[in-house]
């Protein structure tokens, strides 16, 4: 039994019970050659001094600075320090140590000359120019200390902090495990790009674009490909995104209350309770978001419109910060930015608006956003030619051009 809500949802309301219950997922352990992109399931410390020992910047002389109160000095060369080769004893007054760049510096000595600086020999080395102390020597801990946390738990593994965590001596880090995504596209009218389409057919471009998003959102993503609509079908789909334990299924298309809109009956037949059925906004009105516990944790169901631009506005607005939250990111809730009207707009009735539009820069400097004359949410290479999504909030007054409004930049 449910008794999900009819009426139309806010879009604000909307996005809180979506992400109200959202938690991150569990953690698993990857090589260093896995990680990148990943999110870091823990806080990490390091399991070193780096440098562990003071170490030469240069190749040259290590040496006392008391040795360099007259120049030039001529020193004796006492041995080697290379790097993964250090110089066993004491350097003592009147020594060099023929050093060089990563080598420890050796025991005694408290300047490193550089090679430039010298003259050398054999057995003797003369410096020419003295240092100030300490100068080209890195002081073991310089950059980081054993214990020191240097990277926390959420953090993305880029690349710089998989360096540094293989330098802090990680061979395996423990990461957010990636959502399973599950992506069922429904609609008997739809044909995979290149095949034949017969009468009344269209391609299907949302599993494409959603499926793009899905991963670039940081999920895996299984595509269960075109569902006929039929409830045996859609049931078959639903079942195995549920047996392959995804944390998320998003359905495009059925997803509102024609007699061919199955999404929301065949998923309550399996289970699933419903928490939003409609929401306020243009265009994305049907959005479906319900949940079926399995085992002590849920499958989320989003069901999206089958309308191109419906699904991929309502993913952004809605769906990308869910499967951010279960990856273990921060949201990325999708930002507003202010900008003025290039042209008068009618009234808004009582669905939030989001207007394709282009941006221009106005005589102030300030952007200008201008809505498309043909807003149909059918239209992909109208969203595509669009530098921006005009927002008009719910009973917006009638506005004339040059007046603030907000827009949501698309990347
Ligand atoms: P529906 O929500 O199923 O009523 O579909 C609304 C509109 O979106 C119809 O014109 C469908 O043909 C179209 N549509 C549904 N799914 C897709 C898809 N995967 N790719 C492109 N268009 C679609
Ligand atoms: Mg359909």
């Amino acid at each position: 039994m449910s008794n999900e809500p009819s009426q139309l949802i806010p879009a604000e309301r909307a996005l809180e019970i979506v992400l109200g219950d959202a938690i991150a997922n569990g953690v698993e352990h990857v090589t260093l050659q896995e990680a990148n992109g990943r999110v870091l399931g823990e806080d990490l410390a390091s399991r070193r001094t780096q440098p562990p020992f003071d170490a030469s910047a240069m190749d040259g002389y290590a040496v006392q600075q008391q040795d360099l109160d007259t120049l030039p000095s001529s020193l004796k060369i006492v041995g080697h320090s290379r790097a993964g080769e250090p110089f066993g004893g004491t350097l003592k007054s009147g020594e060099a140590v023929r050093i060089f760049t990563g080598a420890v510096v050796p025991e005694g000595a408290d300047s490193i000359i550089i090679q430039e600086n010298t003259r050398a020999d054999e057995s003797t080395v003369t410096i020419l120019q003295g240092i100030v102390p300490g100068k080209f020597i890195r002081k073991a801990g310089l950059d980081f200390m054993e214990g020191e946390v240097l990277l926390n738990m959420g953090d993305i593994l880029t690349p710089y902090r998989i360096a540094l965590a293989a330098s802090m001596d990680h061979a395996r880090l423990c990461v957010v495990r990636k959502p399973l995504v599950s992506l069922i596209s429904t609609g008997d009218e739809l044909v995979m790009p290149g095949e034949t389409t017969g009468a009344g057919q269209i391609i299907a471009s949302n599993t494409f674009g959603l499926g793009a998003s899905i991963r670039n959102t940081g999920a895996n993503l299984l595509d269960l490909g075109i569902v006929a609509d039929t409830r045996e079908a859609l049931r078959d789909a639903l079942m195995e995104a549920i047996s392959k334990q995804s944390d998320l299924i998003v359905t495009t298309g059925g997803a509102s209350v024609g007699d061919h809109d199955l999404v929301l009956p065949v998923a309550k037949e399996l289970g699933f309770e419903f928490e939003l059925t409609k929401i306020a906004v243009r265009p994305g009105k049907p959005f479906l978001y319900g949940k079926l516990k399995v085992d002590e944790r849920f499958i989320r169901l989003a069901g999206l419109a089958g309308n191109p631009v419906s699904s991929l506005v309502a993913y952004n607005v809605f769906v990308k910060p869910l499967i951010q939250i279960m990856g273990g990111k921060s949201p990325e809730t999708v930002q507003m930015r202010n900008a003025v009207l290039g042209r008068d707009m009618p009234e808004n009735d009582e669905r939030a608006e989001y207007m394709r539009a282009t941006l221009t820069l106005g005589k102030a400097g300030e952007l200008v956003a201008t809505a498309f004359d043909k807003q149909d949410s059918s239209m992909l290479a109208n969203l595509v030619r669009a530098d921006c999504l005009l927002y008009r909030p719910v009973k917006a007054a009638a506005e004339k051009a040059g007046q603030p409004c907000q827009v949501v930049i698309i990347e």
